[in-house]
Formats: C-alpha cells, sequence, structure tokens
C-alpha cells in the first residue's frame, strides 16, 4: 500500500454525502499540486452550493437518529477508527506528506497526534452526565440533560491535513452530532482517506458529509444562512474568522475559532539554554513554521542571547531542506509561491530595519517551495516580522533586560495562543504563566499540543477549546429541568 492506495479506495475523489461518494452536481473538478516540485498530484470534485445543501440535508437527516445511538457505540466506532489509522499509519504519513509537503517522520507525528483525538473521545462519549441537585430554597430539584448542539460544519487548513480534522469531528461523532467537513483546497486528499476509515468503522451514512470546493467562501456563506446548521468550528486565518463570526449572528450558530498565532518564546537568564534552543527547534520548526503556534519571536534575556542565537543558527543552518517524502530530508517546502514571498518579504523588512542576519535569509530557486531555515538577532520591536504571523522557517530573536520588560513584550500583540518559557526558577514560572495573555504556556517545553489538553487561544487568537475534557463541552447543549418536589 502507499498514500495514495488510501485514496483509490474513495473511487474517484468525489463529495461524500449521505455515505455515498458522487460527483459534484457541476461536474467540475480542481486540482491538488505537490508543493515540493509543483506537479499535479491529482484532481477532486469541485463541490458547489447545491452540493452542500445536499449535504446539509444529509446531515439533517441523519441527526435524530445518530444522538439517539449508544454513547458506546459512537465511542467504538472513534475507537476502531483510531487502530484503523495506527494500522496504516505510513500510509496517511505518506498521503498528507505529498499533498502538504512535511517530511514523513512529521508526517507520522501528525497521523499519532491526530488519531488520539479519536482515542481520547472514543474514551469521553461515555463519560457526558448532567447533574441533579436541590434548589437553594429546597422544594424543587433541578435536573441537567446534556444534548448533541445538531449538525455542524467544519472548515480545516493546510498545515494539518489528518489533525485539525480529528480534533473537530472526535468530539462531535462522541457527542451524536452530524456534520459537514470542508477541508482546505490545497490539501483535501487526507480528509477523504479519513471518511473511508470512518465509514469502515461502523460510522452511518450521513454523520459525516465531506464536500470539497474551490469556492470555501460560497459553501460556508450558504450553508450559515440555514437554521438548521448549528455550529461552526473553524481553522484558519483571524480574517476569515472574523467573517465567520460575522455570518454566525443572523442564525446564530455555536462558533469555536481557532485562528492565527503570534507565539513568543522566552528565554530567562537562568535558563538551560542548550534545552532552550532543542525546545526552540520543536517549537519553530515543526510543520517548518507553519503551525499557528510556532514560536514567532525569540525574546531572550540579554546575557545569553549570543549564546543562544549561536547555537540556534548552527542548528538552523544544519537543516536540510527538500522533498518531504525523500531520506535525509530535515525541512519540506513551504505550501505555495505566496507563503514563500510573505515570508522573504518578511525577511527582507528585518534587515531593512536593522536586524543581523545569522543564518539562512533567502528562498533557493526553483521548482518547489523552499525556504532557508534562517535566524535574525537584534531585530526592532516595531519590526512588521514580530508582529505578524511568519508561517516560515525564521526565528527573530529580540532581547529584554528584566522580568517585566519579558511579559510585556510577550504580551504586545494582538494574538494569544501559544507560548514557551525557559527558566528553571518555579516562582517565576507562575509568575509569568499567571501574567500571560495567552491559552496556552509551555514551560520548558517546545511542544504544548495533546489529545488530553485544551487547545485554544484568547484575543485574536479566537475563542474554544479542542482536545481535554473541554473539547466536548463545544459540541454539547444543556437542558435544564425543573422538578418541583
Ligand atoms: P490560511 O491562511 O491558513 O490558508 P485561511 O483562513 O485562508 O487560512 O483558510 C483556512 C480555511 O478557510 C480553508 O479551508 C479555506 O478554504 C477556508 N476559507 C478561506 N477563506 C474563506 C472564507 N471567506 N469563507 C469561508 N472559508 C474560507
Amino acid at each position: 500500500m502507499t498514500g495514495l492506495d488510501l485514496l483509490a479506495k474513495t473511487g474517484s475523489r468525489g463529495l461524500f454525502i449521505g455515505g455515498q461518494w458522487r460527483e459534484s452536481g457541476s461536474g467540475k473538478r480542481f486540482e491538488v499540486h505537490d508543493p515540493a516540485d509543483e506537479s499535479v498530484i491529482t484532481d477532486v470534485a469541485d463541490g458547489d452550493t447545491s452540493d452542500a445543501m445536499a449535504a446539509l440535508d444529509a446531515a439533517v437527516a441523519a441527526q435524530t437518529e445518530w444522538a439517539a445511538s449508544a454513547p458506546r457505540e459512537r465511542g467504538e466506532i472513534l475507537r476502531r477508527s483510531f487502530d484503523a489509522i495506527m494500522d496504516q499509519a505510513d500510509d496517511f504519513a505518506e498521503l498528507l506528506s505529498l499533498e502538504m509537503g512535511k517530511t514523513l517522520a512529521e508526517a507520522k507525528g501528525e497521523v499519532t497526534y491526530g488519531a488520539e483525538f479519536f482515542r481520547w473521545f472514543s474514551e469521553e462519549a461515555v463519560r457526558v452526565h448532567g447533574r441533579w441537585m436541590q434548589a437553594p430554597a429546597g422544594g424543587s430539584r433541578l435536573l441537567t440533560i446534556r444534548k448533541p448542539v445538531g449538525p455542524c460544519l467544519f472548515i480545516t487548513p493546510w498545515n494539518f491535513p489528518l489533525a485539525m480534522g480529528t480534533r473537530k469531528i472526535g468530539p462531535a461523532i462522541a457527542a451524536g452530532c452530524t456534520m459537514i467537513v470542508k477541508p482546505a483546497e490545497l490539501t483535501p486528499l487526507t480528509m477523504l482517506a479519513l471518511a473511508n476509515t470512518l465509514t469502515e468503522a461502523g460510522l452511518p451514512g450521513g454523520v459525516l458529509n465531506v464536500v470539497t470546493t474551490s469556492d470555501s467562501k460560497s459553501l460556508s456563506a450558504t450553508l450559515m444562512a440555514d437554521e438548521r446548521l448549528r455550529k461552526v468550528s473553524f481553522t484558519g486565518s483571524t480574517p476569515v474568522g472574523k467573517v465567520l463570526v460575522r455570518q454566525s449572528a443572523d442564525e446564530l450558530q455555536r462558533m469555536s475559532m481557532e485562528l492565527g498565532g503570534n507565539a513568543p518564546f522566552v528565554v530567562f537568564e537562568d535558563a538551560d539554554v542548550e534545552a532552550a534552543v532543542d525546545g526552540a527547534m520543536i517549537a519553530k520548526m515543526r510543520n517548518m513554521g507553519e503551525a499557528c503556534t510556532a514560536a514567532n519571536r525569540f525574546l531572550v534575556h540579554e546575557s545569553v542571547a549570543a549564546e543562544f542565537a549561536d547555537l540556534l543558527g548552527q542548528r538552523m543552518g544544519a537543516l536540510r531542506t527538500g522533498r518531504g517524502q525523500d531520506a535525509g530530508t530535515d525541512v519540506g517546502p513551504l505550501i505555495n509561491a505566496d507563503a514563500v514571498d510573505s515570508v522573504a518579504q518578511l525577511v527582507t523588512d528585518a534587515v531593512h530595519d536593522g536586524a543581523e542576519l545569522v543564518t539562512g535569509g533567502s528562498a533557493p530557486d526553483g521548482p518547489g517551495h523552499f525556504f532557508q531555515p534562517t535566524v535574525l538577532l537584534g531585530v526592532p520591536a516595531g519590526s512588521r516580522i514580530v508582529n505578524e504571523e511568519i508561517f516560515g522557517p525564521v526565528a527573530p530573536i529580540t532581547t529584554f533586560s528584566s522580568d517585566e520588560e519579558a511579559i510585556e513584550l510577550a504580551n504586545a500583540t494582538e494574538y494569544g495562543l501559544a507560548s514557551y518559557v525557559y527558566t528553571r526558577d518555579l516562582a517565576r514560572t507562575i509568575k509569568v504563566a499567571e501574567a500571560f495573555q495567552y491559552g496556552m504556556v509551555g514551560v520548558n517545553t517546545g511542544l504544548v499540543s495533546n489529545p488530553a489538553a485544551p487547545f485554544g487561544g484568547v484575543k485574536a487568537s479566537g475563542f474554544g477549546r479542542e482536545g481535554g475534557f473541554e473539547g466536548i463541552e463545544e459540541y454539547l447543549d444543556t437542558t435544564y429541568v425543573a422538578i418541583p418536589v
């Protein structure tokens, strides 16, 4: 088997609606490209608004029976899907590496991470419960019932084609919701394979519908204008998230928003600098820097900044860029030419603002959308690169001289998703974790993502949590029942 064999099981890579694979109503298709050499991998059906409505009809038709299904049954479908993904982990890794560009090792990491959401929520499916209490004044009992919110729309990004889907699909299945998934048009293939895996694991038709489209805007606008859609979960950029939140006003859908980030990576003077560099490599280079949790700004105490920059420069400079599926590649291509242009412009502007280039700094000639791993030292606080999401393999370093300054710099952004601190001082750790305006703080680690933890942000990074005990709450409504006794 290879990654593409997983796709062969989906027929002609059509739309998955009501348990059936079918062509789009218009018969149109769009191409999917390999970011390493810009060649065409294959094509998929290009769904339009009438296909989207067919998917919503199917989700609505399946909702009542699905909500009434046994929690254990839903949990076991998730558990079987977890096992199936892990059994085919190499194939899933190859498929998502091919369409997204990341190395096979990273793709395997995503497959494990993504599948774990199914295992976690297979365990949560049977732990949904309400409460029974006596009213404070006595005389009546208060009962709460948890119910699935109803049909959901999931819009996912291209950077984690599997995991950004499973962390919405897992809790929705566990809670008893039906759904329409709209994968990113740049990386739609993995979601098709996943739909097939869930179906083979026993997921009834209509519970999960997948509509690939080159026109996400029309699809979401049409679906969100329909009162039968009750929930939207979106992972993507902050500007698009704001559009969707505005659109939700008419039918008041419940919203979960996992948006952009501008993660600070703070190294205090008491840190183990070598460990901080190890953590920095993960926080910066996971997914070539194309992650909303990616360290975007390195804030390093002035007494250790030169040592940190030197060590990080050596490690970054030794990385080999190449095709994700080739042995020996450390860093794959970025997703497309626009991504390379945007990263290159940020680096050029930072150097113009006075930053020193420690290593890297440019894009090699094509084909393929590569950018050299880059370290910049002495980046001024006003530079665009420390205020915007880089989404590429560039590490800008800024220095600070006191804890107060570090906290102020770290919070000086509209975003609030992930943050990282390196220190050996417990009191400082607590002070910083309390002062940071972030949904997540990694302490002496470059990786915060964990299916058992509540992933999510504050401020312009959005709201809602995925994973952990909180993850299923996004898919449950509460009905309170008053019972006078
Ligand atoms: P990125 O910059 O990471 O590509 P986007 O926010 O543009 O992030 O895309 C994330 C997801 O949102 C993708 O599935 C994309 O197709 C979809 N999308 C982009 N623009 C819109 C829009 N205006 N309305 C609805 N979905 C959109």
